[in-house]
């Protein structure tokens, strides 16, 4: 089963800059209900989307009180424990990053290892990817931070 997930903020200045859980150095942070990390929304959704269980406002709605500046890696810990109660686990992860500055290739990898770790998986079967918008769109003139993230399950046999 395959699932993708997407998702983007505006960018403000002094706030803090979460990437797969890990704070980047950066003048300027997501605006959000939550802590903003855009991989790791794009990544809930996309492990829901693989199973079929809804998306990540259904299950974490902004406009619930118990989510305001919530620790996203709380959010995929209990999308990791709907996915394993559905009886799938997690075959590969791929992640692309979009943003024009910082330049992430410094994190990509601390990034990287911090997927694998929260997914207790290899990470051999974690890819972190990222990109600029080419000064295009909001994105390109660092008004935003997005994510892409794609993932394969399987079942697991019982
Ligand atoms: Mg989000």
């Amino acid at each position: 089963m395959v699932g993708i997930g997407y998702d983007i903020h505006r960018l403000g200045d002094g706030l803090p800059l979460k990437i797969g859980g890990i704070q980047i150095p950066s003048d300027r942070g997501a605006i959000a209900h939550s802590d903003g990390d855009v991989l790791l929304h794009a990544l809930c959704d996309a492990l829901l989307g693989a199973a079929a269980l809804g998306d990540i406002g259904e299950w974490f709605p902004d406009t619930d009180a118990r989510w305001k500046g919530a620790d996203s890696t709380e959010l995929l810990a209990i999308v990791l424990q709907k996915i394993r109660a559905s009886h799938f686990q997690i075959v590969n992860i791929d992640a692309t990053i979009i943003l024009e500055k910082p330049k992430l290739a410094a994190y990509k990898e601390h990034i990287r290892e911090n997927l694998a770790s929260l997914c207790k998986l290899p990470k051999e079967r974690v890819s972190v990817k990222a990109t600029t918008n080419e000064k295009l769109d909001s994105l390109g003139r660092a008004e935003a931070i997005a994510a892409l993230v794609i993932c394969q399950l399987e079942k697991i046999s019982s």
